[in-house]
Order: C-alpha cells, then sequence, then structure tokens
C-alpha cells in the first residue's frame, strides 16, 4: 500500500516537472517569436518610411513637392511627389499645432485629410502583431508537433510513448505460423492459458507468470512467437524494441516505461513485447560508460514488474541474443524468470519453416524442400523466407508463373554467396588460376574420407567477393564433429592455394578467405575442444555471445597464448602439407577437371564425382596412407 503511495507521488512529480518543462519551453518561445515580429516591424518601417524635420517639411511644401498629406493629432505623414530626394519613402514629421498648415496646404494645392473614423489603431495591431503572432504559432505547431511525435506525442507531452503505433488489436498470427521452434512453442503455451483463463490459476494460488525471455541468434522468430501468442490468446499485442525507451533526455525513457504499462494495464489481458531488451537491460555493474538515462530506464521497469498486478493479465515477453550482458535483477523470480530458447532450426525445423513460406508462394507441384534445407545448414527461419522469397522473384524474372527447384536453388547460392557477375571480365590466366583453385578444394575433399560430399564447383564470379566457389553439402544433419572431420575440413579449405602451388608453382591472394577459416577452425581445435595432446582438455577460450557471432573470448596467460599460435600453425601446416601430397599424386585428374570446368564454368556435384572415379589415380583415402602419416 505504502508502495503503492509512494509509487504516485513519484508520478505526479515526474508529471509536474514535464509541466515545468513544458510551460518554459512555450515562454521561450513566445519571446523569441515577439522579438522577431519587433524587429521585423522595426526593419520594415526603415526600409519604407523616413522622418524629416518640420521645417524640411515647410521647405518640401513650398517647393510644391508634395502630392497628399494626413494630419493626426501627433504625427503628419507625408506623400512627397516623384522626384525629390526622398524616393518613394514616405516622410513623417510630428504635429507641432501649426495655425497655418491648412492654410499653407490649400494654397500649394496638397490633398490633405485626418485620420479616418474607424479604429485604424485596432487594424493596425491586428495586422502587425495578432496576424504575424498566429503565423509562426501554427508553424511551431506543425514543426514542433511533428518533431514530438517521433518523439513521442508532441511538444506538449514529452514523455507520451510511441507504444501505441505498434499496437496492434489483433495478430492476426498463431502458432501455425510459427515452423519448428515445439519446445519454445510448448513453453509459451502455458502463458496464452493463463491469458485465457487467469481465474484457474489464480483460484488454486499460484502466481503468474509475469515475463519471460526469447533467447536465441537473430531471426529465428522470437518477434513472430510473441505476436503468435497475442493471436492465440487474442489480446491485443504492444511491441516496442529497447532502444525506443532510450532517449536523448534523461527521464524520458522512465517516463516512457511508465505510459506503457499504463496503457497496457487499461488494455489488460495483453502482452507487451520488448525486442533488443539488452539494449536497456544491460548490467548496471558495468563500470565503464555507465549510461544514467538507460539506468533510470531499466530501474523504472524493474519497478513496473513489480508494481503491476499480476491478476490482470499483462504478460512481457523480452527478445534479445545477448542474454549474457543482462541485469541479473531482470532474470530473478517475479520479473523475465522464464527463459525460452529460441535457437536455430535443425533439418526438420528448416524444411517446415520452408514449407509454411512456400504455402503463400506458387510451386511446380515436384519441389523437394528437403533438399533445399538440406542445403542450408545453420540458416534461421529470416534466411528461409529470404530464401523463398528470391526464388519466387526470379521466377517472375523469367516470365514464369510458378516457382521451381532450380529457382530455389540459385536462391541459395545468392543468399551464400551473392548473384553471379556475370559480366566480370577475367582474363584466361586468371580463370585458370581460378578453376585450379576451386577443383583442388573439390578434389581434396572427394580424396579424403571425413569430408560432405561436393555439390557443385563454378568459376562464375559472385558480387560477394567470390570469384569462384565449391559447394559441398552434407548428407545429414550433423551435431557433432570429430577431430578427423575437423582436419579434413581444413585440408578442403587448404587444397585451393595447394592445387595453385601443384600446378603454377606459384601463389595468389585468392585463398585469403580460405586462410581465414582454416585458421580459425583449427584455432578452435585447440582452444575450444580441446582436441591436441599439448593442452589436452583445458579450457583456453570461451565463446562470449553465442546467439551472435560467437567470437571466443581467451582466458590464458601471454605464453599460452604464444603456445596456442605454434601448435595452430602445426596443425595448419600439416593439413597443408597432405593437400598438396594428394594433389600431386593426382595432378592428371586435377588438370582434366579443371579443363572441363574451364570450358563448362559449373560442374554439378554427380558430373564431377564420376571423372574422380573414372580416374586412374588414387580414388580415395582408404587406398594411399597420407592421412595416416599425419596421426
Ligand atoms: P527475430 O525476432 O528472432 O529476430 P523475427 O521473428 O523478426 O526474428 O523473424 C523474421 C521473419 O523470419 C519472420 O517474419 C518470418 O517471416 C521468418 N521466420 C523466422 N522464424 C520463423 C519460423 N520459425 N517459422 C516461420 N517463419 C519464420
Amino acid at each position: 500500500m505504502n508502495n503503492q503511495n509512494n509509487k504516485n507521488t513519484k508520478n505526479n512529480k515526474n508529471d509536474d516537472d514535464n509541466n515545468n518543462k513544458k510551460w518554459k519551453f512555450g515562454a521561450v518561445y513566445i519571446v523569441a517569436v515577439l522579438g522577431v515580429i519587433m524587429l521585423f516591424n522595426y526593419a520594415k518601417s526603415s526600409f519604407y518610411t523616413k522622418e524629416v524635420t518640420y521645417d524640411e517639411f515647410l521647405a518640401l511644401l513650398n517647393n510644391k513637392q508634395i502630392e497628399e498629406v494626413s494630419i493626426a493629432r501627433d504625427k503628419i505623414t507625408i506623400d512627397p511627389k516623384d522626384g525629390t530626394v526622398y524616393g518613394d519613402k514616405i516622410l513623417y514629421t510630428a504635429n507641432i499645432g501649426d495655425k497655418d498648415l491648412v492654410t499653407g496646404l490649400k494654397s500649394a494645392g496638397v490633398k490633405f485629410s485626418g485620420p479616418v473614423a474607424s479604429n485604424p489603431l485596432l487594424l493596425e495591431i491586428l495586422i502587425t502583431w495578432v496576424g504575424p503572432l498566429l503565423f509562426f504559432f501554427l508553424i511551431g505547431r506543425l514543426m514542433f508537433g511533428r518533431m514530438g511525435k517521433k518523439m513521442g506525442g508532441g511538444v506538449m507531452s514529452f514523455g507520451k510513448n510511441t507504444a501505441k503505433l505498434y499496437a496492434e488489436n489483433e495478430t492476426g498470427i498463431t502458432f501455425k505460423d510459427v515452423a519448428g521452434q515445439e519446445e519454445a512453442k510448448e513453453s509459451l503455451k502455458e502463458i496464452v492459458d493463463f491469458l485465457h483463463q487467469p481465474q484457474k490459476y489464480t483460484e488454486i494460488g499460484a502466481k503468474l507468470p509475469k515475463g519471460a525471455l526469447l533467447v536465441g541468434p537473430p531471426g529465428t522468430g522470437k518477434t513472430l512467437l510473441a505476436k503468435a501468442v497475442a493471436g492465440e490468446a487474442h489480446v491485443p499485442f504492444f511491441s516496442l524494441s529497447g532502444s525506443d525507451f532510450v532517449e536523448m533526455f534523461v527521464g524520458m525513457g522512465a517516463a516512457r516505461v511508465r505510459d506503457l504499462f499504463k496503457q497496457a494495464e487499461e488494455k489488460a489481458p495483453c502482452i507487451i513485447f520488448i525486442d533488443e531488451i539488452d539494449a536497456i537491460g544491460k548490467s548496471r555493474d558495468n563500470a565503464m560508460g555507465s549510461n544514467d538515462e538507460r539506468e533510470q530506464t531499466l530501474n523504472q521497469l524493474l519497478a513496473e514488474m513489480d508494481g503491476f498486478d499480476p491478476t490482470k493479465g499483462v504478460v512481457i515477453l523480452g527478445a534479445t541474443n545477448r542474454p549474457e550482458i543482462l541485469d541479473k535483477a531482470l532474470l530473478r523470480p517475479g520479473r523475465f524468470d522464464r527463459r525460452v530458447i529460441v535457437d536455430r532450426p535443425d533439418l526438420k525445423g528448416r524444411e517446415d519453416v520452408l514449407k509454411v513460406h512456400a504455402k503463400d508462394v506458387k510451386m511446380e507441384e515436384d519441389i523437394d524442400l528437403t533438399a533445399v534445407a538440406k542445403a542450408t545448414p545453420g540458416a534461421v527461419g529470416a534466411d528461409l523466407a529470404n530464401i523463398v522469397n528470391e526464388a519466387a522473384l526470379r521466377a517472375v524474372k523469367q516470365g514464369r508463373k510458378l516457382v521451381n527447384q532450380e529457382d530455389l536453388e540459385e536462391s541459395v547460392e545468392v543468399i551464400l554467396a551473392g548473384k553471379e557477375k556475370r559480366d566480370r571480365i577475367m582474363s584466361d590466366k586468371e580463370k585458370r588460376i581460378v578453376a585450379f583453385h576451386e577443383v583442388g578444394h573439390a578434389l581434396v575433399a572427394a580424396l579424403l574420407k571425413n569430408t560432405d560430399p561436393v555439390h557443385k564447383i563454378t568459376i562464375v564470379p559472385r558480387t560477394m567477393g567470390a570469384l569462384g566457389y565449391t559447394l559441398q553439402l552434407p548428407d545429414e544433419e550433423k551435431y557433432l564433429v570429430s577431430k578427423e572431420e575437423m582436419m579434413d575440413q581444413i585440408t578442403v579449405m587448404l587444397g585451393g592455394r595447394a592445387a595453385e602451388e601443384v600446378e603454377f608453382n606459384s601463389i595468389s591472394t585468392g585463398a585469403s578467405n580460405d586462410i581465414e577459416r582454416a585458421t580459425q577452425t583449427a584455432r578452435n581445435m585447440v582452444t575450444i575442444y580441446g582436441m591436441t595432446e599439448e593442452f589436452d582438455m583445458m579450457a583456453l577460450e570461451s565463446v562470449s555471445n553465442r546467439y551472435l557471432d560467437g567470437r571466443p573470448v581467451q582466458n590464458c596467460s601471454a605464453k599460452t597464448s604464444a603456445r596456442i599460435d605454434e601448435v595452430t600453425l602445426e596443425i595448419i601446416k600439416e593439413c597443408h602439407d597432405k593437400a598438396k601430397q594428394l594433389l600431386k599424386g593426382n595432378s592428371n585428374l586435377l588438370t582434366t577437371i579443371s579443363e572441363k570446368l574451364l570450358e563448362k564454368e559449373t560442374l554439378l556435384g554427380d558430373e564431377f564425382m564420376s571423372m574422380v572415379n573414372e580416374s586412374s589415380e588414387i580414388p580415395s583415402e582408404s587406398s594411399d596412407n597420407t592421412g595416416k602419416a599425419l596421426e
């Protein structure tokens, strides 16, 4: 109770602060506008009018240089004839009560008049003051209204939140639209049930969950799942990104959190979805670069989560791909205490995602989505949705009404390596090097035992920088990789450079990406997977953000680190030698296949393998002892 009061007082205080800000801002604006109008009037009058002395006026009168005069109580306004020194300016002078003035004007034949009976003062005020004021006021409203909307609802309501902009009363998305992710759906079903019939839970005395955290790599369908929860439960869906809260004004984020919860409570039961919650939920004990605004926002969020009535049925779903940096307070029971993992889909999951998206696209009858799923290990839902869409675009481009298998295969490659770049002109010599390089990879892969089959070799350049590439696809989904397989993978990666050495006895820059990947794999063998005798099963690196790029962080001494480099180098040298040996032993085969590739530009897996199998040279690793020599 007390708490509630405190909170209300705090709210009121914040509203007062906001009102104060509003008034200050309004006052400054009005003063500025008045200043501008005064300046404008002054400039206008000094441009069109000029003050003269009374005797200058009399001189003009005597010289008959006056057209017309208007006599007011305190001022005489003079319109001189053309050709005077004053140009076409209107002159004025003080009315000093000269009794002979009218006689003088009459004798000079000047038209003269007095002030008009109606109230010109009022008109003048209207024109010179009220008009411009109104004008500026309108401009001000237009400008700040727009800016304010972006910032959250107009200048006059700084803290108002943009959540309502993303609110949907009915998302129309159900669990059926989310393919795979069965475990995640299972955990979320409970929340749906709770939103449907909260009394079932409250009757027995169970506390209802307030929040769940959806954790997983980008594009795995976290937002989609949150929408599906709202859709299944038929409740409104409020969605905001964590970064929406963090504003340039301190205190705004907190005000937004308050507004959001206020709105949500009005609409309860409902779902609040906060995407990228790490933007506000970052751990507060981070000494470097602490951020007042973010911390205030986080504190407010924690306070609101504690404060709202759990029986009302407001459920907060947060999404993040960096759970390890979240503040512990956010994860404690009663807040985001549930963690729902939304990981990359496996083979079956990928096929399901493809099926969901294929439903919206017209496809030929005999489409094999399993093949596409097999070709895309590591792809997330968003990638797969993109692949289906790319395929549809390609079909339209080629003037077809239905998507075929080739469209899908090509779009997988577009996602992997970029679009084909047929207009890049390479010299014959360079083409030859690329062909040998690619066949080097493929041949090493074919000759080793623990490798994935070659699916395609091509020397058509792609926009993402590859001059050619060799596509290997696994037969089945693998969750474990053996040491032998890793060694063979490295050997295949180094096979491109080895082929250049064997054939041309020179090397090129073409292997840079292979080198990078091979080194990383070798290093992981040493530091993460404990695959060397020297370091045994010691953890030398740990993966920091496993849902993003999974970059490892080293945790060993500088001396050990130097030794890691040496051991890594040993592995690379071993594999490099092995690749060279294999290709040397099969140099005729290397040349034949490379010539064929040069001629056809693309070789499919079957064509390639039949050439390998026909060859009289060593067909596979089992009959040579190169592999054993390395162990
Ligand atoms: P996240 O929030 O995890 O970054 P999203 O939910 O925004 O990812 O997913 C982006 C898009 O990818 C979705 O709109 C949907 O088209 C597609 N998608 C991702 N995962 C799935 C899935 N499991 N089933 C169907 N579509 C998916």
